[in-house]
């Protein structure tokens, strides 16, 4: 099979979700099968070897390859959503935005003891979700093995929030 272009099937659309931002529309790769099982083999290959117990989903588009990727890794899946959506007791992170602050939520026994844990989302931006996340799961005794992203918008020097952690993503704009 030959090996598809997953940067190209990624879409621009300028000004969504408000003037001034350039969305990077994952569907397209989505829609199309062997492209999505590339990005998902590729995303794992990085992680097969590093004992993942858990990945943890960020909402909502993060769901997508996280869940995917725990199947591939044969490890849990631990979802970490908007206030107000998960029906047992909770932990709360709230973080910085640009303008303003944002908070999520996990259930309060979400990750074991030792634990390692692998954090996905589908685009590195910022970095101020994923840092946020990775503060949620400081709250529990495991270890963050790393963090995968399909994407990353370098000019944004996301990494730069997340130094000492292990982040691969396969495509850098
Ligand atoms: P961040 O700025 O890294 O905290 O990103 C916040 C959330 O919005 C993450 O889930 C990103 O995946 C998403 N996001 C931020 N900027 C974009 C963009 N230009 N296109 C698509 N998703 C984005």
């Amino acid at each position: 099979m030959t090996m598809k272009d997953l940067k190209a099937m990624i879409r621009n659309i300028p000004d969504f979700p408000k003037a001034g931002i350039m969305f990077k529309d994952i569907t397209p790769l989505l829609q199309d099968g062997e492209a999505f099982q590339q990005a998902i083999d590729q995303m794992a290959a990085s992680w097969a070897d590093k004992q993942i117990d858990v990945v943890v989903g960020i909402e909502a588009r993060g769901f997508i390859f996280a869940a995917a990727l725990a199947y591939k890794l044969g490890a849990g899946l631990v979802i970490v959503r908007k206030p107000g959506k998960l029906p047992y007791q909770t932990k709360t992170v709230t973080y910085a935005l640009e303008y303003g602050t944002d908070s999520l939520q996990i259930h309060e026994d979400a990750i074991a003891k030792g634990q390692r844990v692998l954090i996905v989302d589908d685009v590195l931006a910022t970095g101020g979700t994923v840092k946020g996340v990775a503060e949620l799961i400081q709250q529990f005794d495991a270890t963050i093995a790393g963090i995968a992203f399909l994407s990353e918008l370098s000019f944004l020097n996301g990494r730069e929030k997340l130094q000492g952690m292990d982040i691969t993503s396969l495509i850098s704009f």
